[in-house]
């Protein structure tokens, strides 16, 4: 009782800590030689003078941008790991590589396997989650894998792809309900409408992925709740013929649909500057998440070969021109991007303002996660997750609830 009284009276100096010299990047505006105070791991004032703040740990940004951390809701790997090796090592380097590069809250993403190994993942996570000191927190897991459509599989293993049956999804449920916050699946497959109603009673969100749906059986799953459409353009139905007539898919419903979130992969390789024009005209930063959708190779240098999938029966890939490729170079393997990069590709490729790209990976995804009141901008109150970058968006320093786990 004595301590926790002394710790009230005299906050230790770690507690207290001021960004200086900054230009603070909030949703509204840049503010130039910005002040941030935190205490206690919570921003406490936001200001552009240079405001008196005793007893605190100065930072001075010389003259970068303070941005609030960047939020990766959809991310495979990285390092040579991927999170489906099931290893609290696996997750922990994915965590750092993820920090480095300016992500401060990051959401584990599965793809089709067995439940066994989806289990030991989960196990994994929460082991991981507990000893994360210099990694992106762990935001919760994002399943994307198991409940897809086949012909729109890409490079998910077809072994483990099936309609959801209720015995299924409950028994996942039953091992990982807490931490799954996130769950994508084709929704015109025979049971994922039942599927819909329980995640939806749950709080879960849930994404159209790997779907070949109708207009009208998006439209059908955006009133039973799903609200996101997973790396839009990344197979995502779209415009067909049947007879004589066109039928509308997920794109055309994602872009109809004003209230809908859509995923990009803005790696400047899985969409061309066209579609991150087009995309950004019609949806805007309210509704657009960058995704890195990373596998293993992230963060690996050029020429780099890594395993695509499991370590025990994946397929061996090549990183080349920022991307992972098939080693016939007949098809890509998956992105290798990081969040900086995304941010970085948006403004040079699409001409989007700092604020406007940044928004995108920030304020954004934390508003499609319900967790905008504590994550996702730069605001009295919040959690001081915050990143400082260069105008090349070059990330010096990470910092998750007051505490600097980066800094180079
Ligand atoms: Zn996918």
């Amino acid at each position: 009782m004595v301590i926790l009284m002394v710790l009230i009276a005299v906050p230790s100096i770690g507690q207290r800590i001021k960004i200086s010299n900054a230009k603070i990047i909030t949703p509204y505006n840049i503010i130039d030689n910005g002040t941030i105070l935190i205490e206690n791991g919570k921003i406490t004032a936001v200001s552009d003078k240079n405001l008196l703040f005793e007893n605190a740990q100065v930072i001075d940004a010389g003259g970068r941008y303070a941005s609030p951390g960047f939020i990766d809701i959809h991310t495979h790997g990285g390092s040579g790991y991927d999170f489906l090796d099931g290893t609290v090592e696996a997750i922990l380097g994915i965590a750092e590589l993820n920090a480095r590069h300016g992500t401060t809250l990051v959401y584990p993403s599965t793809a089709s396997c067995s439940n066994e190994d989806l289990f030991k993942f989960f196990e994994a996570y929460r082991e991981a989650d507990k000893l994360n000191v210099k990694g992106a927190a762990l935001g919760g897991i994002y399943i994307e894998g198991g409940y897809l459509n086949m012909e729109m599989r890409g490079g998910q293993d077809p072994r483990y792809i099936s309609n959801p049956t209720r015995e299924d999804f409950i028994s996942i449920l039953n091992k990982g309900g807490d931490i799954i916050k996130r769950w994508g699946f084709a929704p015109e497959l025979p049971g994922a409408s039942e599927l819909m109603d329980e995640l939806n009673a749950r709080g879960i969100q849930m994404s159209l992925a790997h779907t070949a749906a109708l207009y009208e059986e998006a439209r059908e799953a955006f009133n039973r709740g799903m609200n996101s459409i997973t790396h839009f353009y990344s197979l995502t139905s779209t415009v067909t013929r049947r007879n004589a007539l066109r039928y509308a898919g997920v794109i055309e419903a994602g872009y109809l649909f004003d209230d809908v979130y859509v995923e990009a992969i803005a790696d400047g390789v899985h969409l061309p500057e066209p579609l991150l024009r087009l995309i950004y005209k019609v949806k805007g930063p309210d509704r657009i998440i960058l995704v890195t959708d990373a596998m293993r190779g992230a963060g690996m240098p050029e020429g780099s070969e890594v395993i695509l999938g499991s370590r025990s029966d994946g397929i061996t890939v090549i990183i080349e021109d920022g991307v992972a490729k098939l080693a016939d170079r007949s098809s890509f393997a998956g992105s290798i991007a990081t969040a900086d990069r995304l941010v970085r590709t948006y403004m040079q490729k699409a001409g989007v303002e700092m604020i406007k790209a940044v928004q995108m990976i920030t304020l954004t995804p934390a508003q499609l996660m319900k967790i905008d009141n504590r994550k996702g901008s730069i605001a009295v109150g919040k959690d001081a997750d915050i990143i400082l970058f260069d105008n090349d968006i070059n990330v010096s320093m990470t910092m998750i609830d007051g505490k600097i786990i980066y800094s180079k």
